[in-house]
């Protein structure tokens, strides 16, 4: 815009319609390079492929439902989903990833003049879902171990969002955290964001009878290995689910395309292989925590499928830059606080190998000069 207006010798000066356009700060996701040989430990996707229900139901699918409309209730998920967690259909949320659930979310609920609250330290969609919708918003500093204060939560406020276990840190906190905030918060939506909770933290789902103003978001882009597929979902009391409806129905009906539907039915009826797929990746996790700290590495205890990881005297941003040199791609957040870690995925066994050899080669290097 500016260099038409300087190409054509004008000054260049706002337009008037400019003024109208909505101004947002957009979310960066962490890079998808395509290379042949690397080891991609920076978005937290899982290692293992879907499960095998998914693949046949894949190969089984008929093209021609793909001429109508998916059913907008994305009844076939619901029930599942329902079923699965043992709750009515009506308290359950489908969409397009977790990220769309959750923008719906503060959509729906968060209309309040008061902030809403989440730490400064979480997932960095927080504050741009914040933004674009216009809701005002305060982040209560984590403490200086990453953990979340819970005091910080019991002030006056128009909705609270707490990722847990959060990200990129990894913590997690137990069920009477989530429970003093709820005692805490009867006059505002309590939204829990458990996209890491299957990794071995305990889900807030069972406080759902309990507190009609909580809501659980979780997705199957991590721990059902279907991050490409975009499925998330939230269940909550069934007032909740109706008006996270009523939203959704106001902008988009047809949010989850057929094969999703199908596709995401098959991943939730495989409970063993689920199970399997999280018990291998908490395993490398361990065995991954125990070799980095010989290495001079430390890390909060984590319940996710990463690490934040910082080392003893090596800045994370030169571990970075060298592990990108091999094609190892880890997440750097380049902010105050958390300048001096590295997020880390636990990938494969055969990865994380990979990542460890690496790593046990340069601090030794680093050691000697
Ligand atoms: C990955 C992630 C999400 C979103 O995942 P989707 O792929 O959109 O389901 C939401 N919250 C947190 C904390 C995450 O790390």
């Amino acid at each position: 815009m500016r260099e038409d207006a300087q190409i054509a010798g004008m000054e260049p000066e706002m337009r008037e319609w400019e003024k109208n356009i909505r101004q947002v700060v957009p979310y960066v996701p962490g890079e998808q390079p395509n290379l042949p040989d690397m080891v991609k430990l920076n978005t937290n996707e899982n290692p293992y492929p879907p499960a095998p229900g998914v693949l046949k139901a894949l190969e089984e699918f008929n093209v021609d439902k793909l001429r109508l409309y998916p059913d907008p209730t994305s009844i076939i998920l619901g029930n599942v989903l329902a079923d699965y967690y043992k709750v009515g259909t009506d308290q359950v949320f489908v969409g397009v990833g977790s990220d769309d659930v959750l923008s719906m979310a503060f959509l729906t609920f968060f209309n309040s003049n008061l902030p809403i609250l989440f730490p400064d330290i979480t997932y960095s969609f927080y504050d741009v879902w914040a933004g674009l919708y216009k809701i005002p918003y305060e982040t209560p500093a984590l403490d200086e171990t990453l953990r979340i204060k819970k005091e910080d939560y019991y002030k006056e406020n128009g909705g609270i969002v707490i990722a847990n276990p959060n990200a990129p840190t990894s913590v997690c906190e137990d069920l009477s955290f989530i429970r003093d905030i709820l005692e805490h918060n009867k006059r505002s939506i309590v939204i829990v964001d458990e996209a890491y909770i299957d990794f071995g933290g305990t889900s807030a789902m069972e406080l759902i009878k309990e507190y009609d103003n909580l809501l659980v978001v979780q997705t199957f882009s991590k721990s059902r290995s279907m991050a490409g597929m975009r499925i998330g979902y939230a269940i909550g009391h069934s007032d909740l689910i109706s008006a996270l409806h009523n939203v959704k129905y106001s902008v988009n009906s047809y949010t989850m395309n057929q094969p999703s539907l199908y596709l995401g039915v098959e991943a939730v009826k495989d409970d063993r292989y689920f199970k399997e797929c999280i018990n291998k990746i908490v395993n490398t996790r361990e065995y991954v925590i125990e070799e980095m700290k010989k290495l001079g590495f430390s890390m909060p205890e984590s319940k996710a499928n990463f690490i934040f990881a910082t080392h003893e005297f090596i800045p994370a941003a030169e571990i970075f830059a060298a592990l990108r040199t091999k094609n190892i791609f880890v997440r750097y957040f380049n902010k105050p606080r958390i300048n001096n870690y590295l997020r880390i995925t636990i990938g494969t066994e055969e990865e994380m190998k990979i990542l460890l050899d690496f790593l046990k080669e340069y601090v030794r290097s680093k050691n000697n000069s």
